[in-house]
């Protein structure tokens, strides 16, 4: 059979540009077709968080890989700077889940300590620190009285996700990479002698095999090779302020200043399908949250609110899968695309092609939804 690339990526969001970034690094000829500028991008407005604690909350499997993921993030990091060009702004100075009264911090210990038992294997990553611990730590910080404490992330960070998504295509490309804009894939078809043909408008193409990994675009497409994952959108609010002198260290869960000055203030969960607007009530919900745990920021103007829907599975764990039907099409999907991009690009990567064990990826299969084929 012969193709024009051995991968086709399909969606060039946080997922797809991280995963190709990788096969190149891995001598693949890899296409990244991207969609139109009016998709659902998770990948242009989101928070910038690089998270691990608390992630995967009776799932160890997640947990494991989200772990994995941030210990993986500095390297990752650098090098995709080299290669790039483009500074990420990634810090990786820890992460606070703040705790609004002593309720709360004494069931953030159970959680964290449940947390941590789930992994035995894994040196705990993070600790929760009591209102005198945390102004010891971070003495700069001028909290709110009601705040009682938080639990403390050593391995989290975050990163300006917009420089990021430029990065990884820019490296792509440098890598020999090929990206199509404004290439919305129509059709998927599995040619006869193997590998697929993949059809925009005006536009077709043939690859050895295909990844799926157009955010919510995914469900669309996968079900034209045999993948048929649940997905949803789930929307979520933020606000930025003006800039700021630095009042916030590290960031925290909805809270975060960034390396300009600006406080980013979010993010709300709401499940009200493609809808994308900004509502008053999500405006008050955050900031009424974010005062009491920052009172200073009551000085601060907003300068822009909005919203994105991320993309869901129906248990919040990612999707990697290869269809049955179709061999040769797979399909990558999560809702932390940024604090995972170090596993697509390195570990993921590595094992779509087969040159590590796939065997990270068995309890990340979507079958896990179907209760008949799972029983
Ligand atoms: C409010 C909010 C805050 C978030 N905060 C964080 C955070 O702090 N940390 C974190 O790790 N994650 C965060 N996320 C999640 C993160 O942004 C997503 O996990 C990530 O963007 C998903 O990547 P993706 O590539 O699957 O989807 P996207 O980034 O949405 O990209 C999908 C791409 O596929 C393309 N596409 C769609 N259909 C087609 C088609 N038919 N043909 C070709 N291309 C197509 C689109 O044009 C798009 O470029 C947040 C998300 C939201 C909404």
């Amino acid at each position: 059979m012969s193709t024009d690339y051995d991968v086709i990526v399909v969606g060039g969001g946080m997922v797809g540009a991280a995963v190709a970034y990788g096969l190149t690094g891995l001598k693949r000829r890899v296409l990244l077709l991207d969609g139109a500028d009016t998709d659902y991008r998770a990948a242009k407005a989101n928070f910038g968080l690089v998270w691990a604690h608390g992630k995967g909350f009776e799932q160890p499997a997640y947990q494991r890989l989200s772990i994995e993921a941030a210990q993986a993030w500095p390297d990752f990091a650098r090098r995709l700077e080299e290669e790039s060009g483009i500074s990420l702004a990634y810090e990786r100075n820890g992460g606070l889940h703040f705790c609004l009264s002593e309720q709360e911090l004494a069931s953030r210990v159970k959680r964290i300590d449940a947390w941590h038992a789930q992994t035995p294997d894994i040196s705990p990553t993070a600790r929760v620190l009591d209102r005198n611990e945390l102004e010891r730590r971070f003495p700069t910080l001028r909290l709110g009285r009601e705040v009682a404490g938080a639990s403390l992330g050593d391995i989290d960070g975050h990163v300006n996700p917009l420089r990021l998504l430029a990065a990884l295509q820019t490296a792509f490309v440098r890598r020999g990479g090929r990206l199509e804009c404004n290439r919305a894939v129509m059709a998927i078809r599995a040619l006869a002698g193997g590998g697929f043909e993949v059809s925009a408008s005006g536009y077709s193409v043939r690859g050895g095999r295909v990844l799926i990994a157009a955010g919510l675009g995914s469900t669309a497409l996968s079900a034209m090779v045999g993948l048929d994952v649940p997905l949803r959108p789930q929307r979520g609010q933020l606000l930025v302020t003006e800039r700021l002198a630095p009042l916030l260290p590290v960031p925290a869960s909805g809270l975060r200043q960034t390396g300009e000055g600006t406080v980013m203030i979010g993010v709300t969960q709401e499940e009200v399908g493609y809808d994308l607007a900004t509502t008053a009530e999500g405006a008050v919900q955050m900031v009424r949250k974010a005062l009491r745990i920052l009172p200073d920021l009551a000085r601060a103007k907003l300068v822009r609110q909005w919203a994105c829907l991320r993309v869901m599975t129906p248990d919040g764990m990612p999707v990697y899968a290869d269809s049955k039907s179709h061999p040769g099409a797979s399909i990558a999907t999560c809702h932390s695309g940024v604090s995972l991009a170090s596993f697509h690009a390195g570990p993921y990567a590595k094992a779509f092609v087969g040159e590590a064990s796939t065997a990270v990826l068995d309890d990340f299969h979507h079958d896990r939804f179907n209760v008949q084929k799972a029983a």
